[in-house]
């Protein structure tokens, strides 16, 4: 069978039958299969938005040879009397998981929330009331913080090729949308999310994996660098490896952590507000007109100098998604985005946030417990400032004037919007550098500054990095991994797996 890469340009509401007619033509071909490598959008030119394909054709009348494939993660299969301790079923701590497994450990996964259905049932519960669940809410459970959010699985890192290639195969097989293998900006939506998280436990507890549900990690027993045993509560867990995978969210992690001999540093993060608008008033900002048939919703990344001091960027995009409220602990108040596949909600939203260091917030030298205290303060007062979850909110508008909002508009945010002068309610450092970046992006993207800002945007990155040797054990420690989010190496689901998958091979490495 020969093959040949053809790259061609079709408007966006093509049909399978176009594409496969627009291909036989091209090549002049009448027998062939075909399968999509790449495909982005070029909205450039706002009268002549089209995709951009590349396609993989085969056909017996083609002389080319099949290219060489991306190579595959190979994981070594052999009996391994050694058990492995992992926490956190997020996409880091639940990839190492599934690698070890796979590979022949006995593994033991903990997670302090609940399984994704329950899960599910507490946030909606949560929506409508207001009542908070510790187990059951957007950064604690099943899948970790990323099972409810938009899904989107880019990830900037270039040294990840096997581990990403796994993490899609895993996926799609889990009942991902096939797309997501050669989509330019590929999302799974928080609806299939949640599909594909369950049936990924399903395939982890076949091979023989134990996952056992609202069961937190509290403590590990540290011997001179060797951890003998994990502590959930008053159970004690042994094992030969232990790798925690919290995410960046679970405060009394961290700091049991610190105080059992972890080193951590501190590090650039990002703060700031989620900002939302009417998706057709980006659509048309982006397109020219509300709609375009064949795309879901227009989307946007901005980036800007700020100030001149501190980047702005905007983070994580939910186009047709909703500001959800993405409380950690019942005395935090945060927010953040997700969508569901469809993208057809009437509201888009993204982060807008600026890139700061701890020490700078602080005006010296901190400490990672420290930067991880002013954190949870700041949160904790966007919670005081509303007595709960509302969210505290003003216009962009609003926000460059230093003006009270006068109205409260229509939102996607479940439990209400309270007025707020969001300029006073972080350091001069942020807001400067915000004010500036605002008024850059309303230059870039026509109506920017028509939306309005929700607080507190504080789950960008984590203020904390923890010092790791080169093999992925945390320095000074013989048998103990701390990935993904949390470490401080990884952001976003892609990144974080890859992290868990790397310190899984790792570990296999070492047991050759
Ligand atoms: C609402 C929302 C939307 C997002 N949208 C996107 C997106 O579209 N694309 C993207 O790439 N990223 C997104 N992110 C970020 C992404 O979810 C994270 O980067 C990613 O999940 C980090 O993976 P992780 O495995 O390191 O940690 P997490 O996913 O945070 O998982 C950590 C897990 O550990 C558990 N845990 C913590 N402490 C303990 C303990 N002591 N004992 C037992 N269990 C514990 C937690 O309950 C959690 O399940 C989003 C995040 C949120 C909150």
């Amino acid at each position: 069978m020969g093959y040949k890469i053809i790259e061609i340009k079709v408007p966006t509401g093509y049909s399978d039958t176009d594409l496969q007619q627009r291909i036989g033509k091209e090549l002049r071909l009448t027998e062939f299969t075909w399968q999509i490598e790449n495909k982005s959008l070029d909205a450039r030119k706002k009268g002549n938005i089209h995709w951009l394909l590349r396609i993989a054709v085969h056909s017996k009348s083609l002389k080319d040879k099949d290219p060489e494939q991306a190579e595959p993660l190979n994981i070594p299969y052999k009996t391994r009397n050694k058990r492995i301790i992992i926490t956190g079923s997020g996409p880091a701590g639940f990839f190492a998981a599934l690698v070890l497994q796979k590979a022949g450990f006995d593994t033991v996964l903990l997670e302090r929330g609940a399984e994704v259905e329950k899960r599910a049932q507490g946030i909606r519960l949560f929506e409508k009331t207001g009542k908070f669940s510790p187990v059951s809410n957007y950064a604690f459970g099943e899948g970790g913080a990323g099972t409810f959010s938009d899904g989107k699985l880019t990830s900037r890192s270039k040294h990840i090729s096997a581990e990403r290639n796994f993490f899609i195969s895993s996926y799609i097989d889990a009942g991902a949308p096939a797309e997501i293998r050669y989509t330019a900006y590929p999302h799974v939506g928080s609806d299939n999310l949640r599909m594909v998280v369950k049936n990924l436990r399903e395939t982890y507890r076949q091979l023989g994996g134990e996952i056992r549900f609202e069961t937190t990690l509290t403590d590990l027993v540290n011997n001179q660098g060797t951890i003998t045993e994990a502590m959930a509560g008053s159970e004690s867990l042994s094992g030969d490896y232990f790798i925690v995978a919290p995410g960046h969210s679970a405060y009394e992690t961290y700091r049991m952590m610190i105080a059992r001999g972890v080193q951590f540093r501190t590090k650039n993060f990002a703060i700031g507000f989620r900002a939302e608008h009417r998706q057709e008033e980006i659509n048309c900002s982006q397109w020219g007109i509300g709609n375009l048939a064949g795309v879901k919703a227009a989307e946007y990344r901005l980036t800007s100098e700020g100030d001149g001091k501190h980047s702005v960027y905007s983070f994580c995009m939910c186009p047709g998604g909703m500001v959800v409220p993405a409380a950690t602990y019942s005395h935090l108040n945060i927010v953040n985005g997700m969508s569901n596949y469809r993208r057809n909600g009437k509201f888009a939203n993204a982060g807008c946030v600026a890139g700061v260091h701890p020490d700078q917030l602080a005006g010296r030298q901190v400490t990672p417990l420290e930067a991880l205290q002013w954190l949870e303060d700041l949160e904790h007062s966007f919670y005081d400032y509303s007595d709960g979850y509302s969210a505290p909110f003003c216009s962009i508008s609003d926000f460059i004037h230093s003006t009270e909002p006068r109205a409260i508009p229509e939102t996607s945010y479940p439990l209400g919007l309270k007025p707020a002068p969001l300029w006073n309610m972080l350091p001069p450092v942020v807001t400067g550098a915000l004010r500036a970046g605002l008024i850059d992006f309303e230059r870039r993207l026509n109506g920017y500054s028509k939306g309005i800002l929700l607080g507190l945007e504080s789950k960008t990155s984590s203020p904390i990095q923890v010092l790791r040797e080169k093999n992925g054990l945390c320095t000074g420690f013989e048998n103990l991994f701390l990935a993904g989010e949390g470490s401080g190496y990884a952001g976003g689901i892609v990144s974080s797996a890859a992290d868990g998958i790397k310190i899984a091979m790792q570990i296999i490495g070492i047991n050759a």
